[in-house]
C-alpha cells in the first residue's frame, strides 16, 4: 500500500553525524493517522514535520489517554538500512493500547507506514559508529472533553529522530539507587504499558538519585517493595553463580524487547538464564557471599548498560570492580552487531527497509 506523501518544501540541514545527541534532532517528515469511530484508522498520511493543533480540552492533555513506542533504525556497512524486531514494537502498541482502551491499529499497516516514512527520510540514517534513526510512534486521545471516559477520536503520529553513540566515550557501568520512598507501577496498574504518565511518575525520584550522585533509579515492586522490577527506562538482570537472571513479567514490569532478546540469545547459546522473582536482600546476600558477577539494564537506547555500582538504604556495593564485565560486553556486541548487519541473525529478526 502506498501513503500519499505531502513533501515539505524547506528541507532542513542534517546535523553533523559525529555530534549528535538523543531526542533533539527531528526529520523533515512525519507519518499521520486518524481514528474516529465511525470510520476506525484512516486517512494515513505522510506530511512535513510540524505542529499538532489541538483545543485546549483536548483529553489527552488531561487525563493522559496515550501510548508511545521506540525503535531505531541502522544504517549497515553497505548503506542498506535495517530494522530490529519492529513488528514486537508494534504488538507492544497495541498491549499499551489495549491496557489504555484505544483501538488497535493494523500491525502491517503500521510497520508499512513507517518502512515508508523512514525510506523517505534515508538520508537523516546516520552513518557514524553506533548512531542511529530513533523512531517514536505515539497515540494520543483527540476529544475536545473535560470529562473522564475513553476518548472517541485519536491521532497516532510516528516522528523520526537522529541519534548519537550512547557511549560516546566508550562502554562504561552506571551507578544506581534503590528507592525506598517511591513505587513505579503496580501489578493491575500501567506498568506493562508505555504510556507516559509512567514517566511523569518516575521523574521525582530520578531527580533524588541525581542529585545522590547517581545515574538511574532500581526500582521495587509497588507492593512488598521487596522484590526488583526495572531500572530507569530499562529492564534489569544480574549475573549470581553464572546465571543470567531477570525479574520475571508480572505485570508491572515492562516487557522489554531488548531484555527478551538477551534472553533469547542466551538460551540460543545454551547458557543459563532465567526470568524469576529476586528479592534487593537476595542481591545483597549474592554480594556478600561473592557471588554477584555483573548487573545490567537492557533497553532500546543503551542497549545494555553495565552496573558497577547500587545504593540501597544506608549500603552501597560493588559489581565487577567497577568495570564492564564479559557477560554485558557479549550481549552489547552481539545485539549491536545483528542490529547494524555485522553478524548474521540466527533468529530472523532484522527486517529491511532498504
Ligand atoms: C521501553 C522501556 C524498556 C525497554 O524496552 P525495550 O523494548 O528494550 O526498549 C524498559 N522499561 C521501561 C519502563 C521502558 O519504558
Amino acid at each position: 500500500m502506498d501513503t500519499p506523501i505531502t513533501h515539505s518544501q524547506t528541507l532542513k540541514s542534517k546535523p553533523d553525524a559525529t555530534a549528535l545527541g538523543f531526542g533533539t534532532n527531528f526529520t523533515d517528515h512525519m507519518f499521520n493517522m486518524d481514528y474516529t469511530a465511525d470510520k476506525g484508522w484512516h486517512a494515513p498520511r505522510i506530511e512535513p514535520y510540524a505542529p499538532i493543533e489541538m483545543d485546549p480540552a483536548t483529553m489527552f492533555l488531561h487525563y493522559g489517554q496515550g501510548v508511545f513506542e521506540g525503535l531505531k533504525a541502522y544504517r549497515t556497512a553497505t548503506g542498506k538500512i535495517q530494522l530490529f524486531r519492529p513488528q514486537e514494537n508494534i504488538k507492544r502498541l497495541n498491549r499499551s493500547c489495549k491496557r489504555l482502551c484505544i483501538p488497535a491499529v493494523d500491525e502491517n499497516m503500521v510497520l508499512d507506514a513507517m518502512k515508508q516514512l523512514i525510506s523517505l527520510e534515508k538520508d537523516w540514517v546516520p552513518d557514524a559508529p553506533e548512531t542511529s534513526l530513533y523512531i517514536r510512534p505515539t497515540i494520543i486521545a483527540m476529544d475536545p472533553f473535560l470529562g473522564v471516559r475513553a476518548s472517541y477520536t485519536y491521532r497516532l503520529f510516528i516522528i523520526l529522530s537522529p541519534v548519537g553513540a550512547y557511549y560516546p566515550e566508550g562502554f562504561n557501568p552506571v551507578k544506581i539507587m534503590v528507592t525506598s520512598d517511591y513505587v513505579r507501577a503496580v501489578r493491575g496498574g500501567v506498568g506493562e504499558a508505555k504510556t507516559p504518565g509512567n514517566y511523569a511518575a518516575s521523574l521525582l525520584a530520578g531527580e533524588q538519585a541525581h542529585d545522590a550522585g547517581y545515574t538511574q533509579v532500581l526500582w521495587l515492586d509497588g507492593v512488598e517493595q521487596k522484590y526488583l522490577e526495572e531500572v530507569g527506562a530499562m529492564n534489569i538482570f544480574f549475573v549470581i553463580d553464572n546465571e543470567i537472571i531477570t525479574p520475571a513479567l508480572n505485570g508491572s514490569i515492562l516487557p522489554g524487547i531488548t531484555r527478551d532478546s538477551v534472553i533469547e540469545l542466551a538460551r540460543h547459546w545454551n547458557e543459563r538464564v532465567s526470568e524469576r522473582k529476586i528479592s534487593i536482600d537476595e542481591l545483597m546476600e549474592a554480594h556478600d557471599a561473592g557471588k554477584l558477577q555483573e548487573g545490567f539494564g537492557a533497553g532500546t537506547a543503551a542497549v545494555i548498560s553495565p552496573v558497577g555500582e547500587i545504593k540501597y538504604r544506608d549500603r552501597v556495593i560493588t559489581i565487577a570492580d567497577n568495570r564492564v564485565g564479559p557477560v554485558a560486553q557479549k550481549y552489547y556486541q552481539a545485539i549491536t552487531d545483528i542490529q547494524y548487519g555485522k553478524a548474521d541473525d540466527p533468529k530472523s529478526w532484522i527486517v529491511p527497509v532498504s
